[in-house]
């Protein structure tokens, strides 16, 4: 399974342990950043949600995963118990993806300011930024001798999409965190980023209204009219958490095959 995507192998990861949450599938960005740091030879541990047992355990068989927690980042209890069941495997850690977001349907489409519920607000700030908070000063506690941690943004933080509303201003709050999580513990050796994919197929993009339309609409509207691929956002991941990313902390690194930089699409290009 680890074979659906095209990931270089080499030792950029040799000797290097940590967590990567968020795999619900195949199609999940953490998957193929999990292949990619096991292709590299990186231990790794899947913290996965609560009921996805069935899914990931033979995705992480594929790749050699021998410690896997569940783990729901809206309950203390729970993260402390996964990040337990880590300390017990592996002691210490030198990486750490958070790859989590959520918000609810309703949350999703039309109208930002008409369908935005403070139930809906917080909860998708709680699961999608919060959390980022609360796993990375559990994961730099396990980096005593430096580290690198990242999550995943996508530019509805930047700039306003349709449909992205309330997880467009939780994405806002990641990248801030990001920042400040930057300047705490750059001291203590550990590197915080961001990397921030164009539009992907998975789950989470199934939950936007109009997702998939999205996928055209980031290829047509990108620099180079293509897909962001697995391989590139999980090849950014790898040089972030490796030593090839030494020097480079508080970023976002956009791997979107270039549709965060354009202004007009072509077919606005007019004479008129
Ligand atoms: P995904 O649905 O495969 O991953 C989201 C993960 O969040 C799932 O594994 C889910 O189990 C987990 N999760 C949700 N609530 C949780 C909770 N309470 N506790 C623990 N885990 C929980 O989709 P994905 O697209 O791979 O998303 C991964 C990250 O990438 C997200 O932060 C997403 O916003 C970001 N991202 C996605 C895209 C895209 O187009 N798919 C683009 C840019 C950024």
């Amino acid at each position: 399974m680890a074979d659906d995507y095209q990931m270089p192998k080499g030792e950029l990861m040799k000797g290097k342990r940590g967590i990567v949450t968020g795999v619900a599938n195949h199609q999940s960005i953490a998957w193929g950043i999990a292949a990619q740091l096991a292709a590299q030879g990186a231990e790794i541990a899947l913290l996965h949600l609560p009921g996805m047992e069935r899914r990931v355990q033979p995705l992480g068989d594929s790749i050699g995963v021998k410690t896997l927690a569940p783990v729901d980042v809206t309950d203390d209890a729970s993260v402390d118990a996964a990040f337990e069941t880590v300390k017990a495997a592996f002691g210490t850690i030198d990486f750490f993806v958070h790859a989590i977001a959520f918000a609810n349907k309703d949350e999703l489409k039309g109208s930002f300011v008409e369908n935005t519920t403070r139930e809906g607000f917080l909860r998708a700030l709680n699961i999608s930024a919060f959390s980022f908070v609360d796993t990375a000063r559990r994961a730099a506690a396990l980096m005593p001798d430096g580290g690198s941690i990242i999550t995943l943004t996508y530019m509805g933080s930047e700039r306003a999409i349709p449909n992205y509303n309330t997880m467009g201003v939780a994405k806002a709050a990641l990248e801030a965190a990001v920042r400040y999580a930057a300047r705490d513990l750059g001291p203590k050796g550990i590197r915080v980023n961001a990397v921030s994919p164009g539009a992907m197929r998975t789950l989470s993009l199934a939950g936007i209204s109009g997702g998939r339309g999205m996928l055209a609409k980031g290829r047509n509207l990108s620099a180079m009219k293509e897909d962001t691929s697995m391989e590139g956002v999980a090849g950014c991941a790898l040089w972030l958490l490796s030593d090839l990313g030494k020097s480079t902390t508080g970023e976002v690194i956009h791997v979107d095959a270039g549709f965060h930089i354009m202004g007009f699409s072509d077919d606005e290009d007019t004479d008129a």
